[in-house]
């Protein structure tokens, strides 16, 4: 069987919907389990929805609601003929579950209530598209992916149960394939054993379309998204970004881990552990070879650029002389992980510790208080980080040229440079 994860953009208009369908339409006789987004920006939406009801602006977070709803059901009402009634009523179900929530008054950790809005941005788009394939005869069914994968409830950055999920892909949606052959359903969301919704973490969908390639054993798992496939910088940057047709699973992992928007870092491992390739496909037009990536090795690449900007410069001096690293054993790593921050890099001296991290200004503002009980901090914003692999002297020359250097790491063929 095989796995397809469709993105956000591949369903964000009527014509794209019909693409995606002509797609699909290619591998409706094969067994395959799709996995589609939000459609287009739904889940920005959805998280201004969440953050007005927290903000007790119940008002706003009802007329920010109900313009996605009107958006969903005209979108359903173009596509729909003969499924659009029981679509509809499915629909409704899902808008009256937040409706009731936002009348409410919030009383739980917003985190929570974040998860319980943003969830049904999957749930609308795919019970559309998965009625519309079958209303053009791509048979499929339709099933609620918080059935069948579970996690804990660490809200917005949840962790999959992996043998609970497991034992129910096995009893639910195998079944389902040898049956009908096409099953379509949600990615970035699951449910905790108290049936509450939660999320994996933005742009999840890849990491669970990844989830479900290893657990059903699938020969592929085809990403199709907007671009050729992966290039090696992004074109919004870099004009002269190029495809490459060919990478392994390091490479990706690495070039997601640096900030690369190709896809989601969590999605390469379930995919390495059962040596299950995936291809990168361009949906405007599929006929582009795009980009494979799987467990070889590859010579030769270019230099692949990775820029993160809107990072911030954080350095902890220890007040008293004393060695920074007499302090530091865990106690950095221990903040960092109570505020879920990840350092993009991070470098030790002799009483100062240096580590640049992406600008979560209220998570900054806390655990600079936190370490100025007992360090010297220093902060520095509004930095770019730029990771380039497999470099050259003239890239690297080329991109820092007129730049100040705060920062400069090298290893192997990589190197990292924080620029003011
Ligand atoms: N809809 C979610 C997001 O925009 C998940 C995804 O598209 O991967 O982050
Ligand atoms: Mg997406």
């Amino acid at each position: 069987m095989k796995v397809y994860k469709f993105g956000g953009a591949s369903v964000s208009s009527i014509e794209r919907i019909k693409a995606t369908a002509a797609i699909a339409k290619t591998v409706s006789e094969e067994l395959i389990l799709i996995v589609i987004s939000a459609m287009g920006k739904t889940t920005n939406a959805l998280e201004r929805v969440a953050e007005a009801f927290y903000g007790k602006q119940r008002d706003e977070a009802i007329n920010l609601f109900t313009a996605i709803k009107v958006d969903h059901l005209s979108t359903a009402k173009q596509l729909l003929a003969q499924n659009y009634l029981e679509t509809e009523s499915r629909l409704a179900g899902f808008f009256t579950e937040i409706e009731w929530m936002l009348y409410d008054n919030p009383v739980r950790e917003y985190d929570y209530y974040y998860d319980q809005i943003v969830c049904i941005g999957e749930l609308l788009s795919t019970a559309i598209v998965s009625a519309y394939f079958n209303e053009v005869g791509i048979t499929n069914t339709w099933i609620d992916v918080r059935d069948v994968l579970r996690s804990d409830d660490e809200f917005r950055e949840a962790t999959i149960d992996w043998n609970f999920s497991l034992q129910r892909t096995e009893l639910i949606i195998q079944p389902l394939l040898q049956s009908i052959g096409m099953v379509i359903t949600q990615g970035f969301i699951a449910a905790t054993d108290e049936n509450e919704s939660t999320t994996l973490g933005r742009e999840g969908s890849d990491y669970t379309a990844a989830v479900f390639a290893n657990m059903l054993n699938a020969e592929s798992l085809t990403i199709w998204k907007d671009v050729k496939g992966v290039l090696n910088a992004d074109p919004r940057q870099f004009k002269e970004a190029a495809l490459i047709s060919e990478l392994n699973y390091k490479e990706v992992l690495e070039m997601a881990y640096y900030g690369a928007q190709v896809i989601h870092p969590k999605t390469i491992k379930p995919l390495q552990n059962k040596n299950i390739p995936m291809y990168v496909k361009c949906f405007l037009d599929s006929s582009l070879p795009g980009t494979i990536i799987h467990d070889g090795s590859i010579k030769a690449l270019p230099p692949i650029i990775v820029i993160k900007t809107e990072q911030v410069l954080l350095q902890m001096t220890s007040n008293d002389f004393s060695f920074i690293s007499d302090q530091v054993d865990g106690q950095f790593y221990r903040l960092f992980q109570q505020y879920h921050i990840k350092p993009n890099i991070t470098q030790n001296g002799a009483i100062s510790f240096v580590c640049v991290i992406d600008d979560h200004a209220e998570k900054i503002n806390t655990l600079a208080l936190d370490l100025s009980q007992t360090f010297n901090v220093q902060i520095e914003k509004n930095l770019t980080l730029i990771t380039i692999k497999h470099y050259t002297q003239d890239v690297l020359d080329e991109l820092t040229l007129g730049k100040h250097i705060l920062l400069k790491q090298q290893w192997q063929d990589t190197v990292q440079i924080v620029i003011r």
